[in-house]
């Protein structure tokens, strides 16, 4: 760490005019080519990516610089997340966030070890004082490693604004570590349905197609038949010069017959509506079918305010329609889709995959070996004709806003829906029966759901298991859910998501004297109640004055919790929740490790097992 003195002050006209500094610096190895293995706004599980993840060639240790003069604005250290991370504010009031390091610079090191002590803690989160430790452009802050949640060695690297919005780390400053010649790529271009009239070559459902590509031209060969109102949605990625990693796109630009439909540009994005994602990409069809689609039109209840031009939807009739998206990546490369949908020449039929019966938004979807079907609704018989058939397959579809049916009969095919009630969104709603209290916060659901709900004796796992729709349905927020059950033998019990192969997944619950076990929940699905009665495992891997490192585990439940002691003193431990390790160092790294260690380890039902040792 360097202080600016008045003598470097005086001498600054000068040196400005010798050579001009760069505003930025880039963050690691500064001067030689790099790759990323990720980029601001790219489509992750649940979120946007915030920043850049840059490699490291699989290597920790790598140091990493400030890309400009400025404090420590803060200091965090967590078992997931961003592990060990450094915020640095600048000048121009911009944020540049450093995470998943190995480790701080000594003196940022120690100050904190110092914090842990003093608070007890592994996890910490530090708010040093405005310039209390302060960097000047290339100085060394800290080593890049693999903390946190991190898959592998990186530096994620993000820039934010005052608002702490995360910005594009390309659109702040062009740094020549990073080049990428290379156009982004169009996967899949998809077609879905958005109302029940609307026809996929014949179909209801979403049509999935391969484009062709030629240079940086994309097209489809096939002859494809469009009808109502479909959603264009596309799979894309881009790969850069020398990396074979799939990043995101900034920009992407949906026109028919040359007027844009759809235009998005991420260039800065707040972490409140990171869970929009689920309403910007084709949810179900991720959860269902692994593939990630992002919508070119902006379905309801989707708050994110990236696209500066959007629609609903686009209305096919039998007029030809010309067929353009454009892809623009970081480095300015572009990629062209075009093609001609015009609803000529023969196409192939498309009989979606229907087992038993399907919700698609507000329709549902079910298939028969019989061309007559009827639904039960509100005491009564409605007749309904199959819109699509292939040999001996009928396919029905029912809009759910005329009614939620009780059952539906086709032949020998009977559908029992479990319907109970249909939910709006944008509204607190609270539903209970006998079994269960729901509570929808107004920013849970993007859309109406409609709650369908079972509750089974399930003889395999010898348990009452309660389902709640499935996990294809995207909530913005947690929904509480209170399961009643008064057998005094569960009283010790918590909740469990059972998934789909049947194993148990701790949720946790409160209980209260009436039988009633609540939980939150941002995925709906299957939940049973069950005991852990088990210990947690210690499985010591060394412990001796050089060091100590246990494997730790609990096979129900999960660990809560763990605490060790010297000599009757709190002492830091390390827990990788990754690998199940639990490491510790020594407070000053040239004392050996000395008196009676004692580790404590507990689950989240209470059971604790605990070892000791004098060392
Ligand atoms: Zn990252």
């Amino acid at each position: 760490m360097r202080y600016v003195s008045f003598f470097i002050i005086g001498l600054l006209p000068f040196l400005v005019k010798a050579q001009v500094t760069p505003k930025y610096i880039f963050p690691i190895n500064s001067g030689s080519q790099q790759y990323l293995a990720g980029t601001m706004g790219e489509i992750r599980h649940n979120h946007f990516h915030a920043g850049l993840d840059i490699k490291t060639e699989g290597k920790i240790g790598i140091p990493v610089l400030a890309i400009a003069n400025g404090y420590v604005s803060r200091i965090g250290v967590s078992e997931g997340g961003y592990g060990h991370v450094l915020y640095l504010t600048h000048l121009d009031g911009k944020t540049s966030v450093y995470a998943h390091l190995q480790r701080f610079e000594e003196y940022l090191e120690n100050y904190t070890l110092n914090r842990q002590y003093q608070k007890e803690t592994y996890p910490i989160q530090l708010f040093p004082q405005k310039n209390k430790f302060y960097f000047n452009q290339g100085d060394t802050i800290g080593y890049s490693g693999n903390s946190g949640s991190s898959s592998g060695p990186h530096l994620h690297f993000e820039m934010r604004n005052a608002k702490q919005e995360f910005l594009n780390p390309f659109d702040e400053f062009s740094f020549s570590e990073i080049q990428d010649n290379i156009a982004p790529r169009i996967k899949y271009l998809a077609f879905k349905c958005l109302d029940l009239d609307a026809r996929v070559n014949g179909a209801y459902g979403t049509l999935l197609v391969q484009p062709t590509k030629k240079n940086n031209l994309f097209s489809i060969q096939k002859s494809i038949h469009l009808s109502g109102n479909i959603g264009i949605e596309i799979y894309h990625y881009d790969n850069m010069s020398g990396a074979p990693n799939r990043n995101g796109i900034p920009e992407i630009i949906l026109k028919v017959n040359q007027d844009t439909l759809f235009h998005q540009l991420k260039k800065s994005m707040s972490f409140a509506k990171q869970r929009d994602i689920s309403a910007h990409i084709d949810y179900p069809y991720a959860i269902d079918k692994h593939i990630t689609l992002n919508k070119l039109y902006k379905a309801d209840g989707n708050k994110l305010d990236f696209y500066i031009k959007t629609n609903q939807g686009y209305l096919f009739d039998e007029i030809p329609h010309e067929l353009e998206i454009i892809l623009k990546d970081n480095h300015q490369n572009i990629s062209t889709l075009q093609a001609t949908l015009n609803n000529e020449g023969p196409y192939d039929s498309y009989f979606p995959h229907v087992t038993t019966f399907e919700i698609d938004e507000n329709q549902l979807h079910y298939v028969s070996t019989d061309a007559a079907s009827q639904i039960f609704l509100e005491d009564a018989f409605i007749p309904l004709q199959p819109y699509l058939s292939n040999e001996n397959q009928y396919y029905y579809l029912w809009d759910l806003r005329s009614g939620l049916p009780d059952f539906i009969e086709s032949g020998n095919l009977k559908i029992q829906p479990h319907f109970l009630t249909e939910i709006p969104s944008g509204i607190d709603y609270s539903f209970h029966n006998e079994d269960f209290i729901l509570e929808v916060n107004k920013k849970s659901l993007f859309d109406t759901l409609y709650l369908q709900f079972t509750k089974e004796y399930d003889s395999l796992q010898e348990k009452l298991v309660y389902t709640f729709n499935d996990r294809t349905v995207p909530l913005r927020k947690d929904v509480i859910i209170s399961l009643h059950d008064t057998d005094p033998q569960k009283n010790q019990y918590q909740v469990f998501k059972v998934d789909k192969k049947n194993r148990l997944y701790y949720v946790g619950s409160e209980q209260n004297t009436a039988g009633r076990f609540t939980f939150k929940t941002r995925e709906l699905g299957t939940f049973t109640l069950d005991n852990d009665t088990i210990n947690p495992i210690i499985k010591p891997i060394s412990w001796d004055r050089m060091g100590l490192k246990f494997m730790i585990k609990d096979l129900k439940s999960g660990i809560k919790s763990y605490h060790a002691t010297l000599d009757d003193h709190f002492l830091l431990m390390e827990y990788n929740a990754k690998k199940n390790i639990l490491s510790a160092r020594p407070k000053n790294e040239k004392k050996a490790i000395k008196g009676l260690f004692v580790l404590e380890v507990e689950d989240n039902f209470g059971n604790k097992t605990k070892i000791s040792k004098p060392l």
